[in-house]
C-alpha cells in the first residue's frame, strides 16, 4: 500500500527517539512491500524559534492531509517561561483539536523480563495487558465557565467546571467496545457517579452503548475505587474507559507498572483515520542530545500507526514481536540499565535485525 506520514519529531530527545521510528517504517515498508512517503515538520519549541508558533496552519493542513501523523515529544526548558504567550504544548493541543482527535489509547503490557524495573511485586504483574482509553476533548479541562473572582472582603475564588455532552461519551466508549472486540472483550467504564451529575451521564450514555455491543461484558466503577484495583489486581482490566481528568491521572498510575516510561506508547484518534502516535515520554532534556534515549515508546507507536490507521496488522505484530525479541535478548537503553546500555541507534538497529528475522 502507499501512505503518507507526517512526522513531527519535536524537542529534546523527540528527533532522537522518532529517527529510531522512522528507520522501523522504513524496513517495514521494503520488508512487505508498501511504499511509506514520511514528511518531517516541526512543532512545538522548534516551530516557536523558527515561525513564532507552535504549530503553523501550513502543518496542520499537512497532518490533516497526511493518513498518519508520528510524533516524538514537545518543550523544554528554554521554552518554559510561565509568562510566555506561546508554550510548545499548545502545539499538541492545537493538533489534537485541529485533526479532531478525542481519544487516547495507551496500551500497558509489561514485560516478563523487565518485571523487575516496576515497583510492583512480580507476581502481580502477571498476565497484565490492558489499554486505558481517555476521553481527550472534554470534560473539566475545556468546559466553561473557568476563572476566578474576588469578593470585597478579600477572598479568593477559584472555578472550573466539568462538562459532557452524550455525543462525546457515546463516541468514546463506541471506540472502546470496538477496541475490546478485538481483545478479551471487556469494557470497565471509570467515573465517580455517586458524585457528579457529568458522571451519571456518562454511566447512562455508556449503557446504552454497552447494549449494542451484546458481545462485551461492560462494568463501572468508581475512579477511586479503579485507582486502587489498577494496583492491587491489574490484571483483572482488559480495557478501561474513562472522561479526560480522570483518564489524564489513570493513565499515568497505569504506565508505572511498566518500569520505564521510556517504553510507552500512545495513540489519538478520532473519527477520520488520520491519528496521531507518540510515546508517552516527554523531551527528556536532561539527556537530550545523548543518543542514548530509549526508542522503543516511539517504535511502538510506530507499530499502533500500522495497526489502527493504516490497518496493516501483521506489520504491526511483527513489529511488536521484534521488540519483544530484543528485549528477551537482553538488550537495554540506559533507562533500563546503567552499565553495558545500548544507544539509541544500536537498540534501533537489534529491533530492525529481529524485524527481519521475523519476516524470513
Ligand atoms: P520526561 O518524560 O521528558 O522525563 C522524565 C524522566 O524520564 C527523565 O529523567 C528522562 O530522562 C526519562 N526519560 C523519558 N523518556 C525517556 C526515554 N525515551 N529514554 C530514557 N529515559 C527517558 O518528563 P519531564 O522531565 O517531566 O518533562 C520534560 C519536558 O517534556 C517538559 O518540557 C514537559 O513539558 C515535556 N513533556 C512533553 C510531553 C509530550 O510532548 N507529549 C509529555 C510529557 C512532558
Amino acid at each position: 500500500m502507499k501512505a503518507r506520514i507526517a512526522v513531527l519529531p519535536g524537542d529534546g530527545i523527540g528527533p532522537e527517539v522518532t529517527a529510531g521510528a522512522q528507520q522501523i517504517l522504513e524496513q517495514v515498508a521494503h520488508l512487505f512491500d508498501h511504499k511509506f512517503e514520511l514528511e518531517e515538520y516541526l512543532m512545538g519549541g522548534c516551530s516557536i524559534d523558527r515561525y513564532g508558533t507552535p504549530l503553523t496552519d501550513e502543518t496542520l493542513a499537512d497532518c490533516n492531509a497526511s493518513d498518519a501523523v508520528l510524533l516524538g515529544a514537545v518543550g523544554g526548558p528554554k521554552w518554559d517561561d510561565p509568562m510566555a504567550k506561546v508554550r510548545p504544548e499548545m502545539g499538541l493541543l492545537g493538533l489534537r483539536k485541529g485533526m479532531g482527535l478525542f481519544a487516547n489509547l495507551r496500551p500497558v503490557r509489561p514485560h516478563p523480563d523487565l518485571m523487575h524495573a516496576s515497583p510492583l511485586k512480580p507476581e502481580l504483574l502477571s498476565g497484565v495487558d490492558m489499554l486505558v482509553v481517555r476521553e481527550l476533548t472534554g470534560g473539566i479541562y475545556f468546559g466553561e465557565p473557568q476563572g476566578r473572582d474576588s469578593q470585597p472582603d478579600g477572598n479568593t475564588r477559584a472555578f472550573d467546571s466539568m462538562v459532557y455532552w452524550d455525543y462525546e461519551i457515546e463516541r468514546v466508549v463506541k471506540l472502546a467496545c470496538n477496541l475490546a472486540a478485538g481483545r478479551r472483550k471487556k469494557v470497565t467504564s471509570v467515573d465517580k457517579a455517586n458524585v457528579l451529575e457529568t458522571s451519571r451521564l456518562w454511566r447512562q450514555v455508556a449503557n446504552n452503548v454497552a447494549v449494542s455491543h451484546p458481545t462485551i461484558t461492560f462494568d463501572h466503577q468508581l475512579v477511586d475505587a479503579a485507582a486502587m484495583r489498577l494496583i492491587t489486581q491489574p490484571s483483572s482490566f482488559d480495557v478501561l474507559v474513562t472522561g479526560n481528568m480522570f483518564g489524564d491521572i489513570l493513565t499515568d498510575e497505569a504506565s508505572v507498572l511498566t518500569g520505564s516510561i521510556g517504553n510507552l506508547p500512545s495513540a489519538s484518534l478520532g473519527d477520520s483515520g488520520t491519528g496521531l502516535y507518540e510515546p508517552i515520554h516527554g523531551s527528556a532534556p536532561d539527556i537530550a542530545g545523548e543518543g542514548i534515549a530509549n526508542p522503543i515508546g516511539a517504535i511502538l507507536s510506530a507499530a499502533m500507526l500500522l495497526r489502527h490507521s493504516l490497518n496493516l496488522e501483521s506489520e504491526a505484530s511483527a513489529v511488536e514481536a521484534a521488540v519483544m525479541h530484543t528485549l528477551e535478548e537482553g538488550c537495554r537503553t540506559i533507562d533500563l540499565r546503567q552499565e553495558k546500555a545500548l544507544s539509541t541507534q544500536q537498540m534501533t538497529a537489534e529491533i530492525i535485525k529481529n524485524l527481519e528475522t521475523q519476516k524470513r
